[in-house]
């Protein structure tokens, strides 16, 4: 029996695009093999990661002056190609300024990997009030490299209500957990990154989207696997890409589509977000720590009202517990915050958050 799956990443995946891979294993095309035992450079190949692309681009609203990368290393990697690609100086540490803005644990990954390469300045954060809002984004200066921020903060459950306005300074951002969650406006962006394991895959694949502009020479002491040149040079074939990642993203793509699209998704992720959280301010045990107005489609921290310490750990792993014995798994918060968090992803069904708030129901009672 499958469970409803509620982690933050990696995360559950369409049982439609998991069945077609199960069909698939073994012979793919009609080519007579997995996906994951052909060359990459082979006719067989080609197609499947073209209609990734190609399916990414039209889903995303993709202009054609942006490049789209299948890189591997994580969002992680990104918190140091972007400063290497657009900042980087004649040496390590002596790198161009970049504005940063904290709005919770990945930004501030971020900013320390940043601060490596480029002369990193944090403009704002949420840091004061334990990441529960965005804090107002501030102009940017006309000699900063890039303005980054993370759209979607994971953890803490925030999101960016409007997307700030930099003007000629690239606006970078992690879109790592909502990605394809609502439409968005890329030529807004001079770079987007995602690892795929929240909201388009297994993990493995970064999709990066950048404005071709910023595919600019670095410094030779760039490494070459860490430059957007390398890669976009050689349509992300400069050494093996993560080609059954890349496969798996044709399929979620494809069952994005065929369920109407960015704008369809995004109305039933308002449905399950909008029922969650309508629950929650009515909770006499539970309530949600985000200021509304930030409030994440995609992740639902939670915590009891429960004022004794001890009672409210117990109480919360109790939950977790029971939880899980009624097929809701992996609701425990992250490790740094605590609480509950329910990650619904695109491909959490409505039934899977009305199980849920069922079961809360009766928690409570
Ligand atoms: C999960 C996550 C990351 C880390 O991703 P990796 O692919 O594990 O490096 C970074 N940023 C955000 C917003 C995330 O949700």
């Amino acid at each position: 029996m499958r469970v409803f799956n509620f982690s933050p990443g990696p995360s559950a995946l369409p049982l439609p695009v998991l069945e077609k891979a199960a069909i698939e294993m073994t012979d793919t095309n009609g080519t007579g093999q997995s996906v994951m035992e052909m060359s990459h450079r082979s006719k067989d190949f080609k197609p499947i990661i073209e209609k990734t692309e190609s399916l990414l681009r039209e889903l995303m609203g993709i202009p054609a002056n942006y490049k789209v990368l299948f890189l591997q290393g994580g969002a992680s990697l990104q918190f140091s190609m972007v400063p290497l690609n657009l900042a980087a100086g004649d040496a390590p540490g002596k790198g161009k300024k970049a504005a940063y803005i904290d709005t919770g644990i990945w930004s501030d990954k971020a900013i320390k990997e940043g601060a490596k390469y480029a002369a990193v300045e944090v403009r704002a954060s949420s840091k004061d009030k334990a990441y529960s809002y965005i804090p107002a984004a501030p102009q940017p200066q006309a000699d900063d490299a890039y303005y980054h921020i993370t759209l979607n903060n994971t953890i803490v459950g925030t999101k960016w209500d409007k997307i700030p306005d930099t003007g000629s300074v690239p606006l970078v951002s992690d879109i790592s957990s909502c990605i394809l969650s609502e439409p968005i406006d890329v030529s807004r962006f001079g770079i987007l990154y995602a690892g795929a394991q929240k909201n388009l895959g297994p993990a493995g694949t970064t999709v990066v989207i950048i404005r071709e502009d910023l595919i600019r020479k670095t410094p030779d002491w760039v490494p070459v696997m860490l430059r957007y040149d390398t890669h976009a040079a050689e349509g992300s074939m400069y050494n093996t890409p993560p080609c059954y990642g890349i496969y798996m993203i044709g399929l979620v793509l494809e069952w994005i589509k065929n369920s109407g699209g960015a704008e369809a998704i995004a109305g039933i992720n308002r449905d399950k977000a909008g029922m969650f959280y309508n629950y929650l301010e009515t909770s006499k045990m539970f309530y949600s720590p985000v200021e509304k107005q930030y409030r994440s489609l995609m992740n639902i921290p939670f915590i009891t009202k429960e004022q004794d310490e001890a009672k409210k750990t117990e109480l919360e792993s109790r939950f977790v517990k029971e939880a899980a014995a009624a097929g809701l798994v992996n609701l425990a918060g992250h490790r740094l915050v605590g609480g509950m968090r329910a990650s619904i992803y695109n491909a959490m069904p409505v039934d899977g958050v009305k199980a849920l708030i069922s079961f809360m129901e009766k928690f409570e009672s």
